[in-house]
């Protein structure tokens, strides 16, 4: 019976319910800080379970607010928890959840959105990106506002290694509006295959690991919420810069129900469209009547490699954008904008 008098040691002693605690502080959820509350422990338990064992782990739970689901991190094992919280409201009910695990949590008052992570757990922990996950784990239940930008900004950390990535592939258990965590999950050919569905994929494994009813949050929210975790690939399926490979599939999305040469063209400025857009389509050997939706990510590689190709020969395309020629024609009534004017300062 060693091993459930270890399960014991770090399970947390008896403590007012997140309920209670809510009603102790007063803490009101605030509607722009888009806060819904998962008070069910069951359910927060559920969403830990997702991230795999965290027996003795390093974890960053993003929007702790009344510590639900922080109980659940600690009683899942984990050895260090840096909750990262926005709203003053809930330190003093953090502080009381961190005093019942003592040395295992950590509090931070401040924004995920500019906090430095890659300053947050001892360097030790990394593992060579070529190994498996380090035993650091990032969890959050946050607002849906806060989700899609953070994860896109996350995404770009993964490809360059930064951010909670400077410690190696670390695994991240987040939650999203159930069409977001769709999107992010979508598959060649589905309605859902969107932007996000290619950036996400193409770097990391991302699995849509099961649905919250919006009923199961307080105040219930319009939505519905999905739990999707992501672990970082080995080798990204595309390996070309993060910047360049968002830019090549932003214009693709951009006209979603039409033939994917549309987005294409965009790259480029109109004096030199048709011909480069023939030139990257015949390089990456794609069929230009495809639909955005219906290319793999081998294509979008392709296309990727295709316009790095070309931006090499006349490194001014790639700060080209096409609203901003749009903007300048309209702003100097000329017709056409000459192509150095795109030339990065
Ligand atoms: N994790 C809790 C739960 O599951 O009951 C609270 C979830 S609530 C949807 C989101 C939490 O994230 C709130 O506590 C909110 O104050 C916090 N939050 C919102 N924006 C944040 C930000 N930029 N950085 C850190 N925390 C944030």
């Amino acid at each position: 019976m060693a091993a459930s008098g270890k399960l014991a040691s770090f399970r947390l002693p008896p403590l007012p319910t997140v309920g209670e605690l809510i009603k102790l502080y007063n803490l009101r959820a605030e509607k722009q800080l888009s806060q819904n509350f998962l008070l069910d422990l069951r359910l927060t338990d559920k969403i830990v379970r997702q991230a795999g064992s965290l027996r003795d782990a390093h974890v960053c739970e993003v929007g702790p607010g009344p510590g639900g689901l922080t109980r659940s991190i600690l009683n899942a094992g984990a050895a260090d928890v840096l909750v990262v919280e926005k709203d003053t409201r809930f330190i003093p009910g953090l502080k009381l959840l961190s005093e019942a695990a003592p040395g295992r949590m950590r509090i931070v008052h401040g924004d995920i959105l500019t906090y430095r992570m890659d300053r947050g757990f001892p360097v030790n922990i990394s593992k060579p990106w070529e190994e498996g996950p380090p035993n650091l784990h990032v969890i959050g239940n946050l607002p849906f506002n806060v989700s899609t930008p953070l994860i896109i900004k996350w995404l770009e950390n993964m490809a360059n290694k930064t951010g909670p990535f400077a410690y190696g592939r670390t695994q991240l258990t987040l939650t999203f509006q159930k069409e977001v965590a769709e999107r992010l999950t979508a598959s060649t050919g589905s309605k859902q295959r969107s932007r996000l569905s290619v950036m996400a994929q193409y770097l990391c494994t991302v699995r849509n690991c099961f649905t919250i009813p919006g009923r199961a949050f307080v105040p219930k929210p319009e939505v519905d919420v999905g739990v999707v975790n992501f672990t970082p690939l080995v080798q990204p399926q595309i390996q070309q810069p993060f910047k360049l490979v968002e830019k090549v599939v932003r214009n693709i999305f951009q006209f979603r129900r039409k033939h994917c040469h549309k987005g294409v063209e965009k790259l480029f400025p109109e004096a030199c469209r048709i011909e480069l857009t023939q030139e990257m389509m015949q390089k990456a050997d794609v069929d230009p009547i495809l639909r955005p939706t219906e290319l793999t990510i081998p294509h979008i590689r392709a296309l990727a490699d295709a316009y790095a190709h070309l931006c090499t020969n006349e490194p001014s395309l790639l700060s080209y954008e096409f609203r901003e020629e749009l903007r300048l024609k309209h702003l100097t009534g000329q017709k056409h904008i000459p192509i150095d004017t795109f030339i990065a300062t």
